[in-house]
């Protein structure tokens, strides 16, 4: 049965954490809040976008980073049947808790050794090069095994995959074993840039494989490949991101919605003077007199520390705009807007929120959003909402 971590007395990610969720969160500094049903909600649109395949969820790196277990639940839950990780021993974690209709699948594909694992579980390797291919072969007919499997072919982006010119050598090895792989699959490098021409010789390339694999299932897309249109879906799409509320065009308005909230704690006040240098290197100056809050929010909790004097906590609807270097675990933020009405220590200010999200907080980084995504988490308290 599926684990349902819906309420916020379960957190997989602390599960030795006591039941009363609340007065275990007072003592961390970062809550983030994962919001499953708007994870539901993309699922649901990226299937509107492609209506002629399966969609799969992509749920490597523990679901980046927002805990596989919750995500995968809430997608089985909306109908995904089909789930990537990267690994073998994240396929493991995450059999223990899908049922036997879903399918794992491993794009890394089986380390050598670990071809008992894959099949112990039901995970189906992806197969990227020659010797995963013999080995996976090998062990199934030895062991009179179906040998179910996918196998990964790089139309272009040199980075896994078997090359184009390896097509006929990879169908006869299958064809002499008497095994056929259930899925054929490539990867876009160029998928969030529609015009790139990269795009459309990918998918002719993968198109030009339907001949000699006929029993196989295609896969190219994943979030942002969704979006170029029906020619690039085959037969399963395969969107990681977008589930979790990243832009898949880059440059125009996000169609998904916000999954992640971030709250950091206010742990100490000040009133100080203008001209008043803040943080290390004393890299900012106050204009005038203020107050400042020390945010219990740094770059060990995954917030980049390259957002010097950019980024804003919030307030509600008021942006505090954030003052000097990010430093390990605290970050200070201007409370002029609010003097009015002062936040009191202990308080929570939004860090990431519907005004100021993953993209935002990415582009004053001068990352992208899968790479703020990835490193949240490991230091927060998690709540689900469904
Ligand atoms: C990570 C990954 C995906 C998901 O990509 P998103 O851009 O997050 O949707 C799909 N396919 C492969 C091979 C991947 O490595």
């Amino acid at each position: 049965m599926l684990v349902h971590p819906a309420s916020d007395r379960d957190n997989p990610s602390h599960p030795s954490r006591p039941a009363r969720a609340q007065v275990a969160a007072d003592g961390f500094g970062g809550l983030l809040t994962i919001d499953l049903a708007a994870v539901r909600r993309n699922y649901r649109l990226l299937a509107d976008r492609a209506p002629t395949a399966e969609v799969a969820g992509v749920v490597k790196a523990d679901a980046y980073g927002l805990g596989a277990v919750a995500v995968a639940s809430a997608l089985y839950a909306e109908g995904c049947r089909t789930f990537f990780v990267a690994h073998v021993e994240e396929g493991v974690r995450l059999r223990a808790v899908l049922r036997t209709d879903a399918t794992i699948v491993v794009l890394h594909g089986p380390p050598p050794g670990s071809e008992p694992d894959c099949d112990a579980e039901a995970l189906i390797p992806v197969l990227n090069c020659g010797e995963q291919l013999a080995a996976w072969l090998r062990f199934s007919t030895r062991n009179g095994l179906p040998g179910t499997c996918a196998v990964q072919f790089d139309t272009g982006m040199t980075r896994f995959g078997f090359d184009l010119s390896e097509a006929g050598f990879v169908a006869e090895a299958f064809a002499r074993a008497n095994i056929a792989p259930c899925l054929l699959m490539s990867h876009l490098a160029c998928a969030d840039d529609a015009g790139n021409p990269a795009n459309r010789l990918q998918r002719d390339r993968l198109g030009t494989l339907r001949a000699l694999f006929p029993s196989s299932r295609f896969s190219l897309a994943a979030s942002s490949g969704i979006f170029l249109g029906s020619g690039y879906h085959f037969d399963l799409v395969r969107p990681g991101a977008a589930l979790y509320g990243v832009n898949p065009l880059a440059g125009t308005p996000n169609p998904m919605s916000p999954v992640v909230r971030l709250q950091g704690r206010i742990m100490q006040i000040r009133a100080v003077p203008a001209a008043t240098a803040v943080g290390y290197g004393l890299a900012a100056t106050t204009r005038s007199a203020t107050h400042l809050a020390t945010v219990a929010v740094g770059y060990a909790d995954g917030f980049p520390r390259g957002v010097l004097n950019k980024a804003a906590a919030w307030l509600g609807e008021t942006p505090l705009p954030l003052v000097g270097r990010v430093s390990m675990d605290s970050v200070v933020v201007d409370l002029g807007a609010v003097s009015e009405a002062l936040p009191r220590p202990g308080d929570l200010l939004d860090i990431l929120c519907g005004h100021y999200g993953i993209d935002d907080l990415a582009a004053d980084a001068g990352t992208i959003g899968y790479e703020i995504l990835t490193r949240l988490g490991a230091r927060y308290w998690r709540t689900y909402v469904a």
